[in-house]
């Protein structure tokens, strides 16, 4: 027989797909093992297997046992990859166990190749359930979260080109009847041999992209967050309280920060050891954001010191919160066993003003007047002295 390029092009995808499978294994140990990743990994190695036998069956043509293995990895490839894009996206429309649809897609194939031999349909169930789970994977990459990011954009997209290509290639070897050899129409038409490999290692890259820029948003996740509490970090809160500023500028909305500094946190731990500390830490952090409206910003700004942002919130709005806060954190301590972690908490409480020239400005005035609520005597809620309201330089009970 005469070597055709379809040899080839086959020979070079099961290369490439056997490299693509490695290069997803590096990319599962590298980037945090998430099991999509090993998913793809192992619907590459299935790929490989499926141009490699495919590779027999044009040396062996009409041996239907080649077909039909070859297919059995094909369907395998698309139902592992599938599978990835939906634990990745954690999508909850399709079910979680996709092998009884690719047992049935299968047994159309073997019904097409065995029971009523039909070389075009029996060659067309494959690319047409490839183009259909391609289509619903990048549906589902591209709604699974508001804010589309630009490598999901562009996986979507490639994913979408090659469903396209891979439509009117089933449509072609379906038209080659039932009766040709199609092994060689497997290959499809002409622009499917053109786009089959660059779309094949497009949709690859793209994919390990998207992977690589999933740990970027983690990495930058992480970089903003306290580990301990889940509430921003210093960091975390400087670029939320730039936005805040803006937006109370722009809205002319009042904002309010509050700041709270654990009272005498050092005999907690003395008393009751740093693993204790830190749940108490847990404790405070859960009243601190009981209750928040979604555009608050809750931070953990040091040890025991955090920093609440109320846009749309004034002066004295943002003195109640405070004392609620203050009330709530003394009248419910942490049990421990049979023991309790009474804590109190002293607050600093200042709201936005003409000459701020930043939110940076306002966590000055809070933190001045947190100091303050320390000298007095702490579990209080005071104000910095600059601040106009009267009869309010003290405690909260005036109001
Ligand atoms: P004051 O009323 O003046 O605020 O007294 P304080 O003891 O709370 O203040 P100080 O700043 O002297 O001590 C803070 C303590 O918080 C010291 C440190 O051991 C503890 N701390 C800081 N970070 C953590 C943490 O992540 N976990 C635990 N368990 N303790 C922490
Ligand atoms: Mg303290
Ligand atoms: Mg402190």
């Amino acid at each position: 027989m005469t070597m055709s390029p379809v040899i080839y092009i086959q020979g070079a995808l099961a290369t490439t797909s056997l490299i693509i499978a490695i290069i997803f294994f590096m990319a599962w140990r590298t980037l945090g093992e998430k099991p999509w990743a090993l998913n793809w990994s192992v619907a590459f190695v299935a790929s490989t297997l499926y141009w490699l036998i495919n590779l027999g069956s044009v040396f062996f043509p009409g041996h239907a046992s080649y077909w039909l293995l070859a297919n059995a990895f094909g369907v395998a490839t698309v139902t592992l990859a599938l599978r990835g894009h939906c634990q990745r996206t954690k999508c909850e429309r399709l079910p979680d166990n996709l092998w009884p649809y690719a047992i049935l897609v299968f047994a159309g194939i073997l019904w097409t190749t065995v029971v009523r031999p039909h070389a075009g349909l029996s060659a067309a169930i494959l690319p047409l359930v490839t183009a259909i789970s391609l289509l619903l994977s990048a549906a589902m990459v591209i709604r699974h979260r508001e804010q589309t990011r630009v490598a999901e954009w562009a996986s979507a997209i490639t994913m979408i080109l090659f469903a396209i290509v891979q439509l009117p290639a089933a449509a072609y070897v379906y038209g080659l009847g039932p009766d040709k050899d199609v092994v060689t129409g497997l290959m499809y038409s002409h622009p499917s041999v053109l786009l089959l490999p660059a779309g094949f290692i497009g949709m690859a890259i793209f994919v390990i992209f998207m992977l690589a820029s999933d740990v970027y948003e983690d990495m930058k996740e992480i970089a903003v967050r306290d580990q301990l509490t889940g509430l921003l970090n210093r960091r975390g809160f400087g670029e939320q309280s730039v936005v805040a500023y803006a937006t109370a500028r722009r809205t002319v909305q009042p904002v309010s920060v509050i700041a709270a500094d654990i009272d005498h946190f050092k005999s907690v731990n003395d008393e009751f050891g740093h693993n204790i500390g830190d749940r108490a830490l847990v404790h405070f952090t859960q009243l601190l954001t009981a209750d928040r409206r979604v555009e608050d910003i809750v931070a953990r700004i040091g040890g025991e010191e955090f920093l609440l942002v109320l846009p749309g919130t004034d002066l004295i709005e943002a003195l109640a919160i405070a004392d609620e806060l203050r009330e709530r954190l003394a009248a419910s301590p942490m049990g421990v066993d049979e023991r309790k972690v009474v804590m109190t908490s002293s607050f600093g409480v200042a709201a936005i003003s003409d000459k701020d020239a930043s939110l940076a400005d306002v966590v000055i005035k809070a933190d001045r007047a947190l100091y303050r609520s320390k000298r007095a005597g702490r579990n209080r809620v005071d104000l910095e002295s600059s601040q106009t309201l009267r009869n309010l330089d003290g405690s909260l009970e005036t109001n």
